[in-house]
């Protein structure tokens, strides 16, 4: 997630809804991304954790192939719950055994004030979320607490590979977040 005015304005533009647009382009792509005969389970083995702002592609960014890892992203690219539950089904159905956690630069949820959020859901939407908002003051931090998660989790093979990495959006590159064992 990136913080809105990171890029210019938002919202000054009129908003036209993409689903048409996109399946006319998904007839023109179709041939290129169709993927017959190829097995579910990634050819590496591995999962990566990571946010879903608009400026990363996770693929390109480690010179993945369909068909080569599991990519579980949301906003930061925390490890909640339902990370936890996309792992466990990516091991144990599909044969992952490496996890890369990827935090980034400019992310959206680095400083996000949650109780200021939440204020601010509950006035605008009349709901505060049950949920937990998973903002964090430092990446490195966070990527280091969500590496100690998945060590914790009963869920995650205990003998599975797992690294961090910061990468930063500006340059294009990953930058592993030290862990002290
Ligand atoms: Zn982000």
């Amino acid at each position: 997630m990136g913080h809105p005015d990171d890029d210019g304005e938002h919202g000054t533009t009129e908003f036209q809804p993409s689903a048409d647009d996109l399946v006319e382009r998904n007839r023109q792509a179709a041939d290129a991304v169709k993927t017959p005969g190829m097995a579910a389970a990634p050819s590496r083995h591995v999962a990566v954790v990571t946010c879903m702002d608009a400026r990363i592609d996770p693929l390109a960014e480690m010179g993945l192939t369909v068909g080569e890892a599991h990519v579980m992203r949301n906003a930061g690219g925390v490890v909640t719950d339902d990370i936890i539950r996309s792992l466990c089904i990516s091991q144990q159905l599909l044969g992952t055994r490496e996890i890369l956690v990827i935090h980034h630069t400019k992310c959206g949820m680095c400083g996000l004030d949650e109780a200021a959020f939440s204020a601010d859901l509950g006035q605008r939407l009349g709901a505060r979320p049950s949920w937990p908002i998973c903002s964090f003051a430092d990446p490195a931090d966070d990527v280091r607490a969500a590496i100690a998660t998945l060590r914790a989790s009963p869920f995650i093979e205990h003998d599975t590979a797992v690294r961090g990495f910061i990468y930063d959006v500006d340059t294009g590159l990953l930058n592993e977040v030290s862990v002290s064992s």
